[in-house]
């Protein structure tokens, strides 16, 4: 390993030893002290030149540019990770270096993206660059428990609107470098986020009577709950639409297709109501593509095995798509609910962000950087399914994008909030080139 790749891990890993899990509720914000104090220590030239403030745990810089009047930039992506239970090969907060990879908690989602973003900047600053506009950095305390407990990018993002902010784009944590994506496209592709489905719980509670089993009427309340589930998951109830974005992107990944579907899918407005209805019967990753989801993860019923629940209910978790969101598929829902006498109650909800137009200028430098420090990767837009705080910083830009530049493969993939999440050290260098490449050039 060369000497610079051997810097960049161990300056990763001790980030990764510096435990950073987040905790629904939180009011203790030590450990993220801790970790900014690491922050400061492995940067020192960016944060000398950085006007500094901090809420509840929750990092904001701005680096002055030479041209203040010109809209400022927003590099972020968040300090906190998930819990990491499950079966590891090496613990999660060792930050263990291998012959070609370093391993732990947050290498991926997200402390990986935040030390390059953040090395780039050190090493610019060092070189005693300035940018040309403004750039600012913000690194959330909350995005793993949602962020929209006041706190996190929630917070900051009403900060910087109040205080009439508005940024030319943001860049966050989303899609990476991945080998075929979907369809079994050849090649190497530049997955970047330019928006995401909202999400909601939904509660679904069936009454009755009760009693007891061994006199059973018809129609008692699990009954009704899955014929109920039932005819949700016949996957009819929500509109299919390939969207411009989807349409686009099947467009990009169409080059490392052969046959018959190469030419369906580089001409996606032409055979549209053909794929919509491929895509949404033959794969699951297709099917939320094109339509809000239902997915149902909990359910309770009586407590005893031989008594009649009076009270019975599943919960569902929703993904919204852009063309039909929160109360029209809720609608869609409570139409079902009701013929078996089912109540819906929305527990929690998230917004749906707006799409950022991949003709956009931020786009469009992403498609610059990528080509230039990434040959051969093909930057494709694509419609997050997962939620990023990101969709915060709608408040203060059009241009929301995410994706973070490292190449990882479908394992690396799967390990994100799962056990052995690593990052290959090969990718380290060219992440930091990538967010210096972005940084000379804004503005
Ligand atoms: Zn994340």
């Amino acid at each position: 390993m060369d000497e610079r790749t051997m810097r960049y891990a161990n300056e990763l890993a001790r980030m990764i030893r510096c435990e950073t899990v987040s905790v629904q509720g939180q009011s203790d914000y030590e450990k993220f002290t801790r970790f900014q104090a690491l922050l400061e220590e492995l940067f020192p030239a960016l944060f000398a030149v950085c006007e500094k403030e901090v809420f509840h745990g929750s990092l904001l810089m701005r680096w002055p540019g030479q041209h203040p009047e010109k809209a400022p930039v927003l590099f972020m992506n968040h300090q906190d990770v998930v819990e990491a239970s499950g079966e590891w090969e090496h613990e999660p907060f060792s930050g263990d270096i291998t012959e070609d990879k370093i391993w732990g908690r947050g290498t991926l989602d997200d402390k990986g993206a935040l030390w390059g973003m953040l090395r780039a900047a050190d090493e610019l600053a060092a070189e005693g660059f300035t940018p040309d506009c403004d750039i600012w950095f913000e690194s959330a305390d909350a995005e793993e428990i949602g962020g929209n407990n006041g706190e996190g990018a929630d917070e900051i993002s009403l900060i910087l609107k109040e205080r009439g902010i508005r940024f030319a784009f943001v860049l966050d944590e989303g899609g990476m470098i991945v080998t075929e994506p979907m369809l079994g496209a050849k090649g190497s592709y530049a997955m970047i986020g330019v928006g995401e489905k909202g999400t909601a719980d939904l509660k679904i509670i069936a009454r009755s009577s009760g009693g007891h089993a061994s006199t059973p009427p018809k129609d008692t309340p699990l009954v009704r709950l899955g014929k109920f589930m039932a005819e949700c998951d016949s996957g009819s109830l929500f509109r299919v639409e390939m969207n411009p974005t989807v349409q686009e992107m099947f467009r990009r990944v169409s080059g490392g297709i052969d046959g018959m579907m190469k030419n369906v899918l580089s001409k996606p407005d032409v055979y549209k109501k053909v794929l919509e209805a491929i895509m949404n019967r033959t794969s699951p990753e297709g099917a939320a593509m094109l339509r809000t989801t239902l997915a149902f993860t909990m359910a309770k019923g009586s407590d005893g095995h031989n008594v009649l629940p009076q009270e019975a209910w599943v919960l569902g978790n929703m993904r919204f798509a852009h063309h039909q969101g929160m109360e029209e598929s809720v609608e869609a829902v409570r139409k079902v609910a009701e013929k078996y006498d089912l109540e819906v109650a929305v527990e929690v909800a998230g917004f749906t962000s707006p799409v950022t137009s991949y003709k956009c200028l931020g786009f469009r430098m992403l498609e610059q950087g990528i080509k230039e420090i990434f040959p051969g990767a093909v930057p494709t837009p694509y419609i997050m399914n997962g939620a990023s705080d990101a969709r915060f910083m709608s408040r203060v830009s059009d241009n929301c994008l995410r994706f973070a530049p490292f190449s990882i493969n479908a394992d690396q993939r799967h390990s994100v909030h799962g056990p052995n999440e690593n990052l290959d050290l090969s990718t380290l260098a060219p992440a930091v080139d990538f967010y210096r490449w972005m940084m000379t050039h804004v503005g």
